[in-house]
């Protein structure tokens, strides 16, 4: 029987095994919606994206912190706006 509990991801890039999970740390409150706080696990070595949801390891994402791929943090880093998007912090 197969077991497919375990879910094999990989990188969408150079198709490296992903390891390590999302938890959910709590929630927030935004202006106008409720805010999920997730934090990864020590071992986590991928990111999703929140723009296209993509599924890429860290080494092929420049911008980690950031939780966007590379293409979609151009599109939403706005020059004048160096502020990053510190995801799970509170401001
Ligand atoms: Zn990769
Ligand atoms: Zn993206």
């Amino acid at each position: 029987m197969p077991n497919d509990k375990e879910i094999c991801q990989r990188c969408e890039k150079c198709k490296k095994k992903l390891v390590g999970d999302i938890e959910l740390a709590g929630m927030g409150c935004g202006s106008h919606r409720v805010v999920l706080l997730f934090r990864e696990t020590p071992d986590r070595n991928w990111i999703q994206c929140d723009g296209c949801n993509r599924l890429l390891c860290k080494n092929c994402c420049e911008k980690p912190k950031s939780g966007y791929c590379n293409s979609c943090f151009i599109k939403v880093h706005i020059p004048e706006r160096t502020e990053v998007f510190a995801k799970g912090g509170k401001r």
